[in-house]
């Protein structure tokens, strides 16, 4: 296969995470016979300093005919002045919207070579593999907004809004997943006080039924869910939600695992590249040391592979090289505890190696 991946390495750890994610995406290309066109871009706080602009226009053309788009992370404290003009995530929100990625997908899963680094009990928190399914491009993030004065000094407000459409298409990509999974989908909302969740639940209910009669279907408050996901993290596998819920409640999630560092996520929509991603930032504390963890940007290329281009035995062989590296008791500081641990450099090294 021929298919380029548009690399955007962003600010911080980014570039050096991006590094031993393309490292290893050679490795597969070489070993499966492949032709990755790997072209990098600028994309936040660098874009703003060398473009003032955090998405330039180059930027997005290059990704509007890539076949993928592998992101390192955008942001820092240097553009970090809230009267700047604009800031890093901005490019971010804007290529979101510009390629259409309404659902953004983030497996959360336990490694037991780690469950002592998870902040819940052991077993509470072992066998956790979930998947959420994230809506993206709508709700109260993109709602009309606005402030005004008021007797005791201004008011602002923020619309959450959600079309018949936006519900459907995002359930479905959740429901699908869910029939290559375990078969079970939980949609999270908030019916008891807000329309907007009335009109989520009536949609998503319909489209399960009428669509994915086979599937074991639950609807679940968020104010519930974020306590389930604490005290019985193992009885969900796909959960579907809107922009604001799933904003927190997949936070909340990264938590379970132990660390942000082994992490990866996808946004895609109904055509065009996907864009994958770690969950985490671009961790400018530890930027330029060899210190990051690169397992999550090699795992969102893994996802990658999988989800854009089909390539599911090149995807496999990626998580369990990444999966044995861990059981062989390899760190990087961040999951290392008090024990050893090797830079990030190295732990590209030793991927890439395995991969051999
Ligand atoms: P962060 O995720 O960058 O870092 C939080 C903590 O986790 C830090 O101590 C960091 O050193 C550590 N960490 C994160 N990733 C790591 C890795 N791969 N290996 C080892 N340790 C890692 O979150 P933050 O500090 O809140 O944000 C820093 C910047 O990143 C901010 O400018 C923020 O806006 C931005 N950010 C960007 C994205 C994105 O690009 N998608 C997401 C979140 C935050």
């Amino acid at each position: 296969m021929k298919a380029t991946i548009a690399l955007l390495p962003g600010d911080g750890i980014g570039p050096e995470i991006v590094t031993q994610a393309r490292r290893v995406l050679e490795k597969v290309a070489q070993n499966y016979g492949h032709t990755f066109e790997m072209p990098e871009f600028p994309i936040g706080g660098n874009a703003i300093d060398s473009f003032g602009n955090p998405l330039p226009d180059q930027t997005l053309e290059a990704c509007r005919k890539a076949d993928a788009i592998l992101l390192g992370a955008v942001g820092g404290p240097k553009w970090d002045d809230p009267s700047a003009k604009t800031r890093p995530e901005a490019g971010l929100l804007r290529i979101r919207k510009e390629l259409g990625l309404f659902a953004n997908l983030r497996p959360t899963k336990t490694w037991d070579e780690l469950l002592d680094a998870s902040p819940l009990k052991r077993e509470i928190v072992g066998g956790t593999d979930i998947l959420f399914v994230r809506e993206l491009t709508g709700g109260i993030y993109f709602g009309e907004s606005g402030r005004q004065a008021h007797q005791s000094g201004e008011q602002a407000w923020n619309t959450m809004i959600y079309s018949t459409g936006e519900i459907e298409r995002v359930v479905r990509v959740a429901a699908d997943a869910a029939r290559k999974r375990r078969g079970k989908l939980t949609s999270v909302d908030k019916a008891n006080v807000l329309e907007v969740s009335r009109l989520w639940r009536q949609v998503a209910q319909r489209v399960v039924s009428t669509e994915y009669p086979d599937l074991q279907y639950n609807v679940v408050l968020v104010d519930a869910m974020a306590m389930h996901l604490i005290s019985k993290p193992r009885e969900f596998d796909v959960v579907v939600t809107g922009n604001l819920f799933g904003d927190i409640l997949t936070d909340e999630a990264s938590m379970l695992p132990g660390s942000l560092g082994l992490l990866p996520s996808a946004s895609i929509g109904s055509s065009g590249p996907g864009l994958f991603e770690p969950i985490h930032g671009s961790a400018p504390d530890i930027a330029g040391q060899n210190l990051a963890n690169p397992l999550a940007t090699i795992l969102a290329a893994a996802m990658l592979l999988r989800q854009s281009l089909n390539l599911t035995a090149e995807a496999d062989s990626i998580e369990a090289v990444v999966g044995s590296v861990l059981k062989d008791g390899h760190r990087t500081k961040d999951i290392a505890g008090s024990g050893s641990w090797i830079g990030t450099r190295e732990m590209g090294d030793l991927i890439v190696n395995r991969l051999s």
